[in-house]
């Protein structure tokens, strides 16, 4: 199973450092939160992974290799992504979407084949999808269109599934219903989250971010500490023991003050 590590990154935009210094390793199987503070770097770093971003100091490797010296679609073959905000166009449905998966893996011009077709179904089996295979994929529901970009990304074959923010916008079933399919996978996973609780719930580790710099990595647990979460996101925090599940939960309120105290880091 794919491995991912960042060593050292830091990546420019512009003329400003956004990211500098982070080092963080997502080991086979395991599924990594990373969280930190709006414009802390998070979508900036999971980009230099993307091959999107070349970074001005260290590297992004998977399974050793720098993805810079891979080519995009070997790249692509070892990674797949789901951004925010994927927005296509009516004419496309569902089975044409999750078919996007196979490009990296098809000559330009090369026709559906039934292996293709095969997988473009296991994809949307595995995410409770192959009813809408034949709807339009902008009427579904955004639960449902998210998970169909997950069943694209399977699609792709790829050991190693990056995530930026992939509960955004969903209820609450719908949250859980795409966090659930994360951990079944058992793929190799790093994903963007903003919920504190998801991060605690879900993540075998969490990454937290602040000022584009790493501040902390562990389990959520012992790193979500009251302390960490109020300099980091300038909120207050209790962890405890969550009625329901059982597993670790965290809470959070206000500083309790206006303005927020200064949570930069
Ligand atoms: P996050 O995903 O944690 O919210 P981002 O990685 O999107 O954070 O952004 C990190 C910082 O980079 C933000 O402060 C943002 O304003 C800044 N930024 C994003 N794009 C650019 C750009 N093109 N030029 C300069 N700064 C940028
Ligand atoms: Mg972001």
């Amino acid at each position: 199973m794919t491995r991912l590590e960042f060593r050292d990154v830091g990546i420019d935009l512009g003329p400003a450092r956004i990211v500098s210094g982070v080092s963080l390793r997502v080991e086979p199987g395991e599924v990594v939160g990373l969280v930190g503070p709006n414009g802390s770097g998070k979508s900036t770093l999971l980009r230099s992974a993307y091959r999107v971003l070349r970074p001005v100091t260290g590297v992004a490797l998977i399974d050793g290799e720098s993805v810079w010296a891979l080519s995009a679609r070997e790249a692509a073959r070892r990674r797949a992504i789901v951004t925010q905000h994927t927005v296509l166009d009516a004419v496309f449905s569902v089975h044409e979407v999750v078919a996007m998966g196979r490009t990296p893996r098809k000559g330009l011009l090369d026709r559906e084949t039934e292996h293709d077709h095969e997988v473009v179904g296991k994809a949307l089996d595995a995410v409770h999808m192959k009813w809408a295979a034949d709807r339009s994929f902008a009427t579904l529901s955004g639960g449902e269109q998210q998970r169909v970009l997950i069943a694209r990304a399977l699609a792709q074959e790829a050991g190693l599934l990056i995530l930026d923010e992939p509960t955004n916008h969903l209820d609450v079933r719908a949250q859980f219903e795409v966090l659930d399919l994360l951990r079944h996978l058992g793929l190799t996973t790093l994903t963007a989250l903003h919920d504190l609780d998801h991060a605690v719930s879900y993540c075998d580790r969490v990454a937290v971010m602040a000022g584009g710099e790493l501040v902390a990595a562990g389990v959520p647990a012992e790193v979500l500490t009251p302390a960490l979460v109020h300099d980091v996101f300038g909120v207050r925090a209790v962890l405890d023991t969550h009625p329901i599940t059982g597993r670790p939960r965290i809470a959070v309120a206000s500083a309790g003050s206006w303005p927020a105290p200064d949570n930069a880091v």
